[in-house]
């Protein structure tokens, strides 16, 4: 049989699916997922396939909602509105959709390729102390589960399903459309500035609790880092987006087209990476705009790489980064990419990573053509040493049995799962090893 090939945007996944599909409509969506099960085939929803894990891999049917777009309903709230949005829609368009009436998501990640089914599927957040990830901007969901029936569920419509869905890893059915809770539209004022390490971490606290978005990349054998402090501004502010001449320097040659040139460069001599990390360091220096919030958020990455990001409790974070620094430095390991420090709000969602507790995020990366095994092991044990708990959707080696007793609720979807999916018509490999 002739099968159709599907690769994800980090190239670490390759899927040979018996049919990819794009149904035009719910009913169409579930005869398929219906016909799958009674046939014992497989079926996998995908979004934008930037997940770096094989999330969603199948040898089934992969099904793409990229015809089941755009925005469904507002219902106003007190401060923005319920929108439903249909789950194959990218978060780029999303966004744009919901300034034009007037809304914006709460808090966003760093990127906007993502659908919003994908996205909210392994967790993605983005910065903030006071702000939860995606998927606790989530109030509803509509999913066909395997025997074809279209249900919707919600914080009081069978809660246990939404609680497990909310993060569900397209373990438990395949959504159709998503309530999210918006607030109204809102600008952003962004200051980006190189900083050092240890005035970083010194001032840490109140950057982490004081800045509506705070984050910072510290570049590996050096103490610099880029800081970024972004502030939420009302809508009416005068906008003042980085220019184009300028935008297109930082945004497009420095970390784009230069970078991949560094990382070329780099991976063929990394000896120079410490050198070339403290120039780039000091290179990529300080600017300050105002701009619509969602494009402050997202900045394209065109430079292909893998990552792994762990959620420790925020109170580690230091000692996190100082046993990396040390591992770095007492191994020959290079790497030209930073460490991308983020924080999260505690949050209730059963799979979320900043589950019942405040959250500092670590990510590591390395470009595609360097092995990152190595370093990326180091770092999970430290992390692990502290209890972190890995993205979803990025790379990282844990197991069913040792997620277990890091998340309360980890029984809780397993249930919910063996109850909706018991023939796991919507399996595969990563959930086997994630899941069971
Ligand atoms: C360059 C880059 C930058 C990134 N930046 C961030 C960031 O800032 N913050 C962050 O947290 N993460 C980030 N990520 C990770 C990314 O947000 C997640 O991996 C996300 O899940 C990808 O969304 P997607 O639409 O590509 O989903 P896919 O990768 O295609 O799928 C992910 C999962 O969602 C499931 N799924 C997709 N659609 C549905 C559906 N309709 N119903 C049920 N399940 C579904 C799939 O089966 C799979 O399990 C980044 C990734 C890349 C490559």
């Amino acid at each position: 049989m002739q099968r159709e090939t599907w690769t994800n945007w980090a190239r670490t996944e390759t899927a040979h699916p018996r049919r990819i599909a794009t149904p035009a409509s719910v009913t169409e969506l579930a005869a398929l997922v219906a016909d799958a099960a009674a046939n014992g085939l497989r079926v996998k929803a995908v979004g934008s396939g930037h997940s770096f894990t094989g999330a969603a891999v199948t040898d089934g049917i992969l099904v793409s909602l990229d015809r089941l777009t755009g925005i469904d309903a507002v219902t106003p709230t007190d401060d923005g509105a319920h929108v439903t949005v249909w789950a194959g829609t990218r978060l780029r368009a999303l966004n744009e959709a919901l300034w034009e009436r007037g809304y914006a998501m709460r808090n966003l990640g760093d990127i906007d390729a993502q659908s919003i089914a994908g996205a909210i599927a392994t967790g993605t957040h983005g910065t903030g102390a006071r702000f939860g990830g995606l998927a606790t901007m989530v109030a509803g969901l509509e999913m066909v589960l395997p025997d074809g029936a279209v249900v919707w569920c919600s914080p009081t419509e069978r809660p246990e399903l939404f609680e497990a869905a909310r993060i569900g890893l397209g373990a438990l059915g395949v959504v159709t459309r998503v309530v999210l809770d918006c607030t109204a539209a809102y600008a952003m004022h962004a200051a980006e500035t190189s900083d050092s390490l240890d005035a970083t971490l010194e001032r840490l606290d109140e950057d982490r609790t004081g800045v509506d978005h705070f984050e910072f990349y510290w570049f590996p054998h050096t103490r610099r880092v880029l800081t970024k402090r972004n502030t939420r501004l009302p809508v009416d502010t005068p906008l003042a987006p980085v220019p184009t001449v300028s935008g297109y320097i930082s945004d497009e040659l420095l970390s784009n087209v230069l970078f991949e040139g560094i990382n070329r460069f780099t991976t063929a001599l990394p000896q120079t990476i410490p050198a070339v990390n403290s120039v780039t360091a000091r290179v990529l220096g300080s600017r300050e705009f105002t701009d619509r919030s969602y494009r402050v958020f997202a900045s394209s990455r065109r430079v292909r790489f893998r990552e792994m990001e762990y959620a420790v409790p925020a109170e580690t974070l230091t000692d996190v980064l100082a046993e990396i620094e040390g591992w770095i430095g007492r191994t020959d390991y290079r790497v030209a990419f930073p460490v991308e420090v983020r924080f999260a709000a505690a949050d209730d969602v059963w799979l979320s990573t900043a589950h019942g507790r405040e959250t500092a995020y670590v990510a590591v990366h390395q470009y595609h053509r360097r092995d990152h095994t190595s370093y990326f092991r180091a770092v999970e044990d430290i992390a692990r040493a502290v209890d972190g708990r890995p993205h979803w959707g990025k790379l990282h080696g844990r197991t069913r049995d040792d997620l277990r007793t890091t998340y309360p609720r980890f029984d809780d979807v397993v249930a919910v799962r063996d109850d909706v999916d018991p023939q796991r018509t919507f399996g595969n490999e990563y959930l086997e090893r994630v899941l069971g």
